[in-house]
Formats: structure tokens, C-alpha cells, sequence
């Protein structure tokens, strides 16, 4: 299991923002941002490119239900996917990066 599933599983403790059947956010345990939030499918897909259009129009729902409750929804927040070895990703399991809560760098 990677170290989403553990989350999921509740072998490995997080700190939840939201939950519902599908899909689950909580904070990045090192956040690059003053808001970091993870928000991640239960089932493992291992990354956006291997997703279906549906996963992914629920999981871009449920992003915007998990900013609502940031109360960053308004002000503004960015979210990234870092896919694969040269998009630098570390889990093997899709998600979203949520970073807010303060005036973000320029990233491109
Ligand atoms: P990636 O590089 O795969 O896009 O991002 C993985 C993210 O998961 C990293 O930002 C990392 O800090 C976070 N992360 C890794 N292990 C844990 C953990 O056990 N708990 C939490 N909350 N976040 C984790």
C-alpha cells in the first residue's frame, strides 16, 4: 500500500479537511504554502494521467467543496498535480495539491 492508501485506511493519522464516500482532502504533512491540502480519490489511481474524465470531474467538484471550506474560495488558491518521474511525483497515487492562504509565488 502506498502511503495514501495507509491515510485511507486510517493506519497512517492526517489531519482531515473533507470527506465523503470517494474522495478524501487533509494536510500536506509539509506544507509549501500557508494552506497545503491534499485532496486525493479513496480508490488508488496512480496519477492524472491514468484517471477517466468522470474520477476527474468529481474530484474537481470535490476541490471545489474542500476550498469553500479553506474559505479560500474567493481569494484565490492554486492547485497542481505533479504526474509521473519528470513532474517530480513522489506518490503513486492521484491528487491534487490545494495551496493558498497567502499571495503565491509566480509559477508559470
Ligand atoms: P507529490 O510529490 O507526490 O506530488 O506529493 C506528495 C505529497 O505528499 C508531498 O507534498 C508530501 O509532503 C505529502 N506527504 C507524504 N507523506 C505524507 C504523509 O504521511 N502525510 C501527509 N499528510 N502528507 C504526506
Amino acid at each position: 500500500m502506498n502511503v495514501f492508501e495507509k491515510i485511507v485506511a486510517g493506519e497512517i493519522p492526517c489531519r482531515k479537511v473533507l470527506e465523503n464516500d470517494k474522495f478524501l482532502a487533509f494536510y500536506d504533512i509539509a506544507p509549501k504554502a500557508r494552506v497545503h491540502v491534499l485532496a486525493i480519490p479513496k480508490k488508488c489511481v496512480k496519477d492524472f494521467q491514468e484517471a477517466d474524465s468522470k474520477l476527474l470531474g468529481e474530484l474537481s467538484a470535490f476541490v471545489q467543496e474542500v476550498v469553500k471550506v479553506l474559505e479560500i474560495d474567493k481569494i484565490g488558491y492554486r492547485i497542481v498535480s505533479n504526474i509521473g518521474a519528470d513532474g517530480g511525483q513522489e506518490v503513486p497515487h492521484l491528487h491534487f495539491h490545494i495551496l493558498g492562504g497567502e499571495k503565491l509565488g509566480s509559477f508559470c
